[in-house]
């Protein structure tokens, strides 16, 4: 009994220390978690009120074609409704898309230090990895358009970009697109979308009308707040929506995630308070970075990357995990989710504390 020989070659999800184990580990009350990109501020209030107040029959399955957000976040956008396909958090899309379209036979390019879970599921189908390393922490474009040849079938663009934060402008993004072939996928990753704020962060819903082989991917995980509910979706050509329908299971999102994303869309309140109190903090933040020369990159997302001169990221995580903070460690920085103002308060006093050591 073997599982595919690829498959022996990666690990398993692993979401951090639960705060459990944190918490028993380093003998501390309370734990803070920034590490998952989660709102700091939950979701809106009417999500609970939704889902309590309209009970559906948990007996029933849910509606597979999604028919009520579809038509919500169809006039969100100003798409047609057949341009949507909705899935199980973006995780969920991504391992549909890449389940129709990678195979041996075939490769995809991708940024080298990016969302993770392009390369595990390419992994899983076999696909060639062709991995670009960002240029001064952001996409290079030039780079990844040479590697597109005639087996190329994804190309992965995660704006903002995860873990970096860092963003491809308009301009940029429509020179590189009109130079990819039309027979490649251009996946644009907008899990945080809401959350940019520059004005030359691109409009891209526009630019559907122009590229047949563009898909954008947004969720309701990130600013929304819901991703304990699992519900993301993608939007593009009717045609390739089509096709992709086929690879999506028929019940792939739950009756709660569906009434919950459609009440939270409902209030664009929250979302903006969400995205002004981020922005606020973010640039408390770079502030603070500035005064204790901590590198870092200006971000389009709701979390910041950074590096201390002097101390390994390994270093920086445990110091912060002993005292009961869980941020997200790789192997060239530290990715700190952006916080309440008191939680990004106490954290930066712990940074400090970090640079004190480190210089002295
Ligand atoms: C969080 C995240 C996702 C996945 O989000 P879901 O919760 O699965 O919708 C996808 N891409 C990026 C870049 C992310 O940060």
């Amino acid at each position: 009994m073997n599982v595919k020989e690829q498959l022996l070659t990666l690990k398993p999800y692993i979401p951090g220390k639960s705060t459990e184990e944190v918490k028993r580990d380093y003998d501390l009350d309370k734990i803070v978690k920034l590490a998952s990109n989660e709102n700091p501020y939950g979701c809106s209030p009417n999500v609970l009120n939704a889902i309590t107040t309209q009970i559906p029959s948990f007996a029933i399955y849910p509606d597979g074609a999604a028919a009520e957000l579809r038509g919500k976040v169809a006039s969100y956008l100003g798409v047609e409704g057949n341009q949507l396909i909705f899935s199980s958090g973006l995780d969920e899309l991504i391992q549909m898309l890449i389940r129709a379209m990678l195979s041996a036979d075939s490769n995809t390019v991708m940024a080298k230090e990016t969302f993770p879970q392009y390369r595990h599921h390419a992994i899983i189908e076999n696909a060639e990895l062709r991995e670009v390393p960002l240029k001064d922490g952001k996409h290079d474009l030039d780079e990844m358009a040479k590697q597109i040849d005639d087996q190329t079938k994804i190309v992965w663009i995660c704006n903002p970009n995860n873990p970096t934060g860092t963003y491809v402008k308009q301009l940029e993004l429509d020179g590189f697109l009109s130079k990819i072939p039309n027979n490649v996928l251009v996946v644009l990753d907008e899990a945080y979308f809401e959350y940019a704020t520059n004005s030359d962060y691109p409009n891209t819903i526009p630019l559907l009308q122009q590229y047949e082989n563009l898909l954008i991917m947004r969720t309701f995980s990130k600013a929304f707040g819901l991703a304990g509910f699992r519900i993301g979706y993608g939007i593009g050509s009717p045609s390739l929506i089509k096709q992709l329908e086929v690879a999506r299971l028929p019940f792939n999102t739950s009756t709660l995630a569906q009434t919950a994303a459609i009440s939270a869309l409902e209030d664009k309140e929250f979302v903006e308070k969400t995205v002004a109190l981020n922005a606020k903090e973010l640039e408390k933040y770079y502030k603070f970075f500035d005064e204790h020369q901590i590198t870092y990159y200006r971000s389009q997302g709701n979390f910041v990357f950074i590096n201390i001169p002097g101390a390994t990221s390994e270093e920086i995580f445990q110091y912060l995990l002993e005292k009961g903070w869980i941020v997200r460690a790789f192997p060239n920085g530290i990715r700190i989710t952006i916080g309440t103002e008191d939680e990004n308060e106490e954290l930066m006093k712990l940074l400090a504390e970090i640079v004190t050591v480190k210089l002295s």
